[in-house]
């Protein structure tokens, strides 16, 4: 589909779409196996390859000679393969030595349970060793050192390819056919998809130069430039996407405007036990306005746990109410959901609906309840109150994205801890919507609620197409919660007796044993377990209550209720209550294997204490021996109890695959964007993302040809990408 365009630049710098349209098999010393492979590898166009980058740089201007390797000292060396040799340890271990020298001196290398060395290094191959050397029986040797293959290539700074035994493609190789490539591009040059006021505004480097030095770098400073360019280009791809799809369901998506009309709200807050925190007052204001506006509200309330987003919440449902819509409020488990609605019911207690429309006067609010648990008459009763009209807040777990749930008039959508549900169950809800009188689907407003604080940057790049408001403050009167790492038996022991002294006075505790390798069989087994243990020793005496996700909904429902009314004192649970569960006597929280929990989940989990007015205790116990990383999560968590701060330690020590979900994070396809290093690239390419749309919201104008071809290029399958074009 060329278009005249394309046409007159095609004799000009090449475009991303002439390299996108070059196949790898054009270039020298790819034949038919090595097309295979490649294409095994996802790459099929040159664009593909000059994108595959390095995935480490070997600076040889460091590297050190032989005979001057200090034993216990890290350092890279330069070497050839002399000799390999593999045979078995006496506990069957696969054991593969080999000796490597440079001219000055010799060493050996081993390398256990790494049998695959045996066929890596080749006699006469040039490698680079990074490691700590050893002396062993008077020689120097290292142990299961890095090794980076470079063939015969020269210059200071060797790129490492990703290679694998599967693909057979080895990083000289690879090198090559990029090297191959980028000449090829140097007469004419790289189109560069950036207008050139954006380049020289963020001082960056020209695309091509950046290809080229991510390549072939001279020193680390300019791959480290290059890296940097790559690196926006990256997320300013993915705030154009997000940014576009913004301003796209703001132009063309049908929303409700609410009522302006504030009664039921503020009866409401006027009859809350406390006053609102600023906090609070600002994302409900945030909120409303969004409401009464013409377009769908999608936004996305952030607060720690504990800050009091249900109240946030309510209000919103309320306003909806207000004009005569219906609001849906949904959690992730059933647990989270009764406590909802029996605390939703009794907050809006007394509350009038008044129809002026159908001149029908007024009648109490009502308020409903659907889970799997809600059967028979009464699941038909509340299916038909929503489909007619008379339900006006419905309460539910995933149940209420069930076909026969059927609304009314559905007019705005809360769901809580949204990062429990994925992607198509909330779109799932946000679809029930009305059709207008030509048809056309009428999207109700939508708001998110999180409890788990990702760092500002990270939410910009995976919420960046919604509007957020924050909860920065947690209701006044909480005394911080008190964290202790107990490892060993000896401070567990005593850890139990500190227990039993908190809970003569009153109080009350939960116990949470972890999660077992993603099964709620043997995880609830566990549970069964710790329940018997602590209940027959450390704990005896007390009552002990328990919780898993095997129990039925009934049993379920019994455990939580009994603990609610104080009538058991120590709740021992499964991560079920890792959620929005809120019971304000309880004060302490013993987490069991706590290596086990993410950052994250531990936050949560500690969450559940410290919600009234008395001290809490969250006593993390581990049992093992830990990783560094796992020692690191357990002090993060004794030092601070800051959601974001916690979030920012997650971050780095996961990275964002993990922490935003693999789905979300696999499809920014970041490459070069380090989400935890990159922070500020993320704000400039969030405000360039603006100011292009700013300038020209369709991408069409001459100087932003290039970049919309580009994105164009980059998202082919991308259909939501095409519209926004
Ligand atoms: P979360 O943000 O974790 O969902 P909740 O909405 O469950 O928090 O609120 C936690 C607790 O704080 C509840 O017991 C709630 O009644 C209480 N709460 C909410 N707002 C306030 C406030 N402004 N002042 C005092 N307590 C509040
Ligand atoms: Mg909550």
């Amino acid at each position: 589909m060329a278009t005249s365009a394309d046409a007159q630049i095609a004799t000009g710098p090449i475009t991303f779409r002439d390299l996108h349209l070059r196949k790898v098999e054009e270039l020298r010393g790819v034949g038919e196996k090595r097309t295979a492979d490649l294409h095994k590898r996802g790459i099929n166009s040159i664009l593909d390859l000059l994108m595959a980058y390095p995935r480490r740089w070997v600076d040889r201007t460091h590297e050190c000679r032989l005979k001057d390797l200090q034993p216990g000292v890290e350092a890279m060396v330069l070497v050839e393969v002399r000799s390999v040799n593999k045979r078995m340890t006496k506990n069957r271990r696969s054991l593969v030595t080999a000796v490597v020298g440079d001219g000055s001196s010799r060493l050996t290398l081993t390398f256990f349970n790494q049998p695959y060395r045996e066929k890596q290094l080749r006699e006469g191959l040039t490698i680079s060793v990074f490691g700590k050397a050893d002396e062993y029986r008077g020689s120097l040797q290292m142990t299961n050192p890095v090794v980076d293959l470079i063939g015969d290539r020269t210059g200071r700074i060797v790129p490492i390819y990703p290679q694998s035994e599967e693909h057979g493609i080895k990083t000289w190789e690879f090198a090559g056919w990029v090297e191959n490539a980028l000449s090829r591009c140097e007469a004419r040059g790289i189109l560069d998809p950036l207008p050139e006021s954006v380049i020289a505004e963020l001082g960056l480097l020209p695309r091509h130069e950046a290809l080229r030095n991510i390549h072939m770098p001279d020193t680390m400073e300019t791959k480290e430039a290059a890296r940097r360019r790559l690196a926006f280009d990256e997320l300013l791809r993915v705030q154009l996407v997000l940014v576009g799809r913004k301003h796209q369901l703001e132009r063309e998506a049908l929303g409700i405007s609410h009522s302006t009309s504030q009664k039921m709200v503020e009866q409401f807050i006027g009859a809350l036990p406390f006053p609102l925190t600023s906090a609070q007052q600002r994302a409900i204001t945030e909120i409303s306005q969004d409401l009464v506006a013409g377009h769908p509200m999608h936004r996305l309330l952030q607060g720690d746990v504990g800050s009091g987003k249900t109240v946030v919440a309510v209000a919103a449902l309320l306003q909806a109410v207000e004009g005569g819509y219906q609001g849906a409020l949904m959690a992730p488990t059933e647990v989270l959901t009764e406590q909802h609605a029996s605390g939703v019911r009794k907050l809006l207690e007394g509350l009038v609906v008044t129809d002026a429309e159908n001149l029908f006067g007024s009648r109490p609010l009502r308020v409903e309840m659907l889970t799997n648990r809600i059967t028979g008459e009464q699941r038909r009763d509340v299916l038909q109150g929503l489909e007619e009209g008379t339900v006006d807040i419905i309460i539910g777990t995933h149940a209420l994205i069930q076909d026969a749930v059927k609304f009314n008039k559905l007019g705005v959508v809360v769901i809580d801890e949204q990062h429990r549900f994925g992607v198509e169950q909330r779109a799932a809800l946000r679809d029930k919507s009305m059709l207008n009188p030509q048809g056309l689907p009428i999207v109700p407003d939508v708001l998110v609620m999180t409890a788990t604080p990702i760092p500002r940057t990270a939410e910009m790049t995976v919420y960046g197409d919604l509007d957020v408001s924050v909860l920065d403050e947690l209701p006044p009167g909480r005394t911080p919660i008190e964290t202790m790492w107990a490892s060993g038996e000896q401070s567990e022991a005593e850890l139990w007796a500190q227990v039993r002294e908190g809970l003569k006075l009153g109080q009350q505790a939960f116990v949470v044993c972890p999660l077992i390798d993603e099964s709620e069989k043997i995880e609830a087994a566990a549970a069964e377990d710790t329940f018997q243990k602590l209940g027959f020793g450390e704990l005896k005496g007390l009552r002990l209550g328990l919780l898993h996700g095997r129990m039925s909904s009934q049993e379920k429902e019994t455990a939580m209720e009994t603990f609610r009314r104080g009538e058991t004192d120590v709740l021992v649970a499964t991560t079920v209550i890792e959620v929005g569960v809120n019971v304000p006597n309880a004060t302490v929280m013993v987490i069991e294997s706590a290596q086990r929990f993410g950052l994250s989940q531990l936050h949560q989990l500690r969450g559940r204490v410290g919600r009234g007015g008395e001290k809490s205790y969250c006593i993390l116990m581990t049992n093992y021996e830990l990783s560094k990383e796992a020692k690191k999560r357990m002090e993060t968590m004794v030092e601070t109890t800051d959601g974001f701060k916690i979030a920012e330690v997650d971050l780095s020590l996961r990275g964002p695959g993990d922490i935003l979900g693999t789905q979300q994070s696999g499809a920014l396809n970041l490459k070069m964007a380090d989400l935890s290093r990159d922070q500020h690239v993320v704000t400039v390419a969030r405000e360039a993302a603006l100011r292009i749309y700013e300038q020209d919201p369709s991408l069409t104008e001459p100087m932003h040809l290039t970049l919309r071809n580009y994105m164009l290029t980059l998202f082919k399958n991308k259909p939501q990408w095409d519209k926004i074009a």
